[in-house]
C-alpha cells in the first residue's frame, strides 16, 4: 500500500514529501484565502449582531456578494460554472470564511452537503442544470437526511418516495425532517427517502407543491442560520429528479457526509484562528493586579495550549487537503465513471474525514471555552463576545454524525478496511504484538531535534496496533457492541494521526524560519498525544487482555511509554504564548 493511501498512517510513518503542510501554501492559494478573509472581517464580522438578530435580508446580500467574489464556485468544475480549485485552496477558503459561526454555517452548508451529491453523483443534465447557479450564489442549496425520529440512525428514515401512477413523478410523503440547515432560503435540497428497497436521495425545489417549512428552531448558538423542520404532503417531483441510483442514496448520503466532516473540521480551525485572536487582545487589554492578565502563568498557558491545538489541528487538516487533492482533483467530471471514482476515492479517506471532524470540533470547543475563562465574568455576559464562541463552536460536536457516532466509525472503518484487504492491519497487528515484548526504546533513541518525538510516534503506532490486535482477537464480530472500547480505540487513533503529522510537519520546517517555533509545537503536541495514547491503552488493555496476557501488554505498553522524558513544558509552553502576545494573533 502507498503512504498516501486511506489509513496508512496506522501501520507505517508516511514520507514526508507526501504529506502537504500549510506552509507550502503557494500564492494563488494564499490570494483566496485573504479574500475569503478580507470579506469576513470587512463585511460580515461588523454586522454580527445584525446577523444573530436573523436579518436574512442582510444574511443574504452578504452571501450573494460572496458569490460575486467567486468564493463559492471552489470545487465546482469549469464546464458547470465553477473554478474547479484544488482542494487545499477550497480547505483554505473554507477555514477563512469562518469568523462569523452562523454565517460560516449557510456557506458550508452551500458548498459542502448543499451542492456537493450533485456534483459528484448528478447527472450531466442535473449538473447543468444546477451548480451553476450553486456556484454563483444565485440559488443557495439544502441537505436534509435527519428526521424527527431518525438522526444518528439516520438510514431508519420513514419519509416516502413512489413513482406517481403515470411514472412521472416521484411523490413524497412524510417529515418532518428535522434541523435542516438553510431551510428558511433554499432554493434547491438532496432530500433522502424511503424507496422499494432502500433509501434514494432527490434533488427538491423549493417550490414543490406539497412541501412546507416550519417554523426557525430557536438555537443555543449559530442563532443566525435558519434551521426549520421541512414536511412533505405528496409532494410531486419530477421523474428526474432522483439523485444517483435507486436504492443506493445511502451511499450518497455516507459519502457526503465523510466530505462534510473533513470540512467541518477545517471551518472549525478557522473559527479557532478567530477566537484566539480575541483571548490574546483581552488577556492583553485586562488589567488586574496592576497589570495585563495576559502577564499572568496561567492565563499564557491557556493562551499556548490552544495553539498548540490549533497547530496541531492545522497540521491534520492540510495534510488531509493534500491527500484529497491527490485524490478527488484529477477525476474528469465528465467521465461517465465519475460518480464511481469519486465514490472510491472519498470512502478511501472515510478515517482521516472523521479524525479531523473529532478532533477540530473538540479542539474548537476547548478553545472557546478557555476564551470564556479568560474574559471572566465578562465571558459570561453577551455584551462581549466569547458567550457567543461558545455558543456557536457546539453545535460541531452534534452535526455531521455526533463525535460519538464518528467515535463508532473510527475504528469501524479501519476494520472494514482491513477486512477487504485494503489495511495489512491483522497482519502488522500479530507481528506487533511479539514485537513489543522485545523492543528496547531507550536503545533506538538518537540525538538531536525530533528525535525523541520521532520515536514516540513509532511507539505510539506499535501501541496502537497492539491494542487494535487485542480487542479483535478478544471480541471479533462483537466488538461492534463495545461502545466505550471503540471510543478509547477512536482516541489512539486520532491522536496517533495528529502526533504523526505534527513531527512530520516540523521537520519539514527544519532550517526554515518557522523551525524553532514548529519544533516547540511539535515537542508539546507529542507530549500530550503520546501521553493520551499511553493512558487510553492502558485502558483498553484492562479490559481486553487477562490473566498473563495482561500483565505482559500492560508491562510492554510501560516500557513502550516510560523511556520518554517530558520536555519543560511550562518553558516551552511560555515561548509560545510570549509569541502570541507579542503578534496578537495566532501565528505559527
Ligand atoms: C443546528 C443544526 C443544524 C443541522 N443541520 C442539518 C442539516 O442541514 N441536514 C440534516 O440532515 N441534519 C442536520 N442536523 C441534524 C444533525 O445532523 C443531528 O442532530 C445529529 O446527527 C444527531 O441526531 P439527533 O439530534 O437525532 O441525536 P440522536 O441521534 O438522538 O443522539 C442523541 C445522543 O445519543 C448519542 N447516540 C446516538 N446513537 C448512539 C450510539 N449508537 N452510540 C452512542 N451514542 C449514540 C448521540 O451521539 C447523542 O449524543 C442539524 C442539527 C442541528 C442542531
Amino acid at each position: 500500500m502507498k503512504d498516501t493511501d486511506g489509513g496508512a498512517f496506522l501501520i507505517g510513518t508516511a514520507d514526508a514529501d507526501s504529506v502537504f503542510i500549510a506552509e507550502e501554501f503557494n500564492e494563488e492559494q494564499k490570494l483566496f484565502a485573504q479574500s475569503a478573509e478580507d470579506f469576513i472581517r470587512q463585511r460580515v464580522m461588523p454586522v454580527t449582531d445584525k446577523i444573530e438578530a436573523k436579518d436574512y435580508d442582510l444574511h443574504l446580500k452578504l452571501f450573494r456578494e460572496l458569490g460575486k467574489l467567486d468564493l463559492l464556485k471552489g470545487d465546482i468544475p469549469e464546464i458547470y460554472g465553477g473554478l474547479n480549485l484544488d482542494k487545499i485552496s477550497t480547505a483554505l477558503i473554507n477555514e477563512k470564511l469562518a469568523g462569523n459561526g452562523s454565517f460560516a454555517t449557510t456557506v458550508a452548508d452551500q458548498t459542502g452537503i448543499g451542492s456537493l451529491p450533485i456534483l459528484y453523483f448528478g447527472t450531466e443534465e442535473q449538473k447543468k442544470k444546477y451548480l451553476p447557479k450553486l456556484a454563483s450564489g444565485e440559488h443557495i442549496g439544502a441537505y436534509a437526511l435527519t428526521e424527527t425520529e431518525s438522526g444518528s440512525d439516520a438510514m431508519s428514515l420513514k419519509t416516502t418516495a413512489k413513482l406517481s401512477d403515470d411514472g412521472k413523478h416521484w411523490i413524497l410523503n412524510g417529515g418532518a425532517k428535522q434541523f435542516i440547515t438553510n431551510a428558511a432560503f433554499f432554493d434547491v435540497m438532496t432530500v433522502y427517502a424511503r424507496t422499494e428497497n432502500g433509501i434514494s436521495a432527490f434533488i427538491v425545489e423549493k417550490d414543490a407543491p406539497g412541501m412546507s417549512i416550519g417554523q426557525e428552531e430557536h438555537k443555543m448558538g449559530i442563532r443566525g442560520s435558519s434551521t426549520c423542520s421541512i414536511f412533505f404532503d405528496d409532494c410531486r417531483i419530477p421523474k428526474e429528479n432522483l439523485l444517483g441510483e435507486k436504492d443506493k442514496g445511502h451511499l450518497i448520503a455516507f459519502n457526503i457526509l465523510n466530505i462534510g466532516r473533513y470540512k467541518l473540521g477545517v471551518a472549525s480551525l478557522g473559527a479557532a484562528k478567530y477566537i484566539i485572536e480575541e483571548a490574546i487582545k483581552y488577556a492583553k487589554e485586562r488589567v488586574q493586579f496592576g497589570q495585563p492578565i495576559a502577564n499572568f502563568g496561567m492565563i499564557k498557558e491557556k493562551l499556548a495550549d490552544m495553539a498548540i491545538g490549533i497547530w496541531s489541528l492545522e497540521g491534520m487538516a492540510y495534510r488531509n487537503a493534500g491527500l484529497l487533492e491527490n485524490a478527488l482533483h484529477p477525476l474528469d467530471p465528465e467521465s461517465p465513471d465519475f460518480s464511481k471514482n469519486a465514490l472510491k476515492q472519498i470512502a478511501g479517506y472515510a478515517v482521516e474525514c472523521s479524525i479531523t471532524k473529532v478532533y477540530g470540533s473538540e479542539i474548537l470547543w476547548g478553545i472557546a471555552d478557555e476564551t470564556v475563562q479568560i474574559f471572566g465574568g465578562y465571558g459570561f455576559v453577551e455584551d462581549y463576545p466569547a458567550e457567543r464562541f461558545l455558543r456557536d463552536s457546539r453545535i460541531n460536536r452534534i452535526f455531521e454524525g455526533t463525535n460519538e457516532i464518528n467515535r463508532l466509525l473510527i475504528p469501524a472503518m479501519i476494520m472494514k478496511k482491513a477486512m477487504k484487504g485494503e489495511l495489512p492491519l491483522i497482519e502488522e497487528a500479530a507481528k506487533i504484538s511479539n514485537e513489543i515484548i522485545s523492543i528496547m526504546p531507550r536503545a533506538l533513541l538518537k540525538e538531536g531535534d525530533l528525535a525523541a518525538e520521532r520515536l514516540a510516534v513509532d511507539m505510539s503506532r506499535k501501541i496502537v496496533l497492539a491494542v487494535l490486535g487485542l480487542v479483535v482477537k478478544k471480541y471479533g464480530e462483537k466488538l461492534k457492541d463495545e461502545e466505550e472500547l471503540l471510543g478509547r480505540l477512536a482516541d489512539v487513533v486520532i491522536a496517533l494521526y495528529t502526533a504523526e503529522t505534527a513531527v512530520i510537519r516540523a521537520q519539514k520546517l527544519a532550517g526554515s524560519k518557522k523551525a524553532d517555533l514548529a519544533l516547540i509545537l511539535a515537542q508539546l503536541s507529542v507530549a500530550k498525544l503520546f501521553s493520551t495514547i499511553y493512558q487510553k491503552a492502558q485502558e483498553i488493555a484492562a479490559v481486553a487482555a487477562a490473566g498473563d496476557m495482561q500483565k505482559i501488554t500492560v508491562s510492554a505498553f510501560r516500557k513502550l511509554y516510560r523511556w520518554y522524558q517530558l520536555p519543560d513544558l511550562i518553558s516551552l509552553k511560555r515561548k509560545i504564548a510570549d509569541e502570541l502576545i507579542k503578534q496578537s494573533k495566532y501565528c505559527f
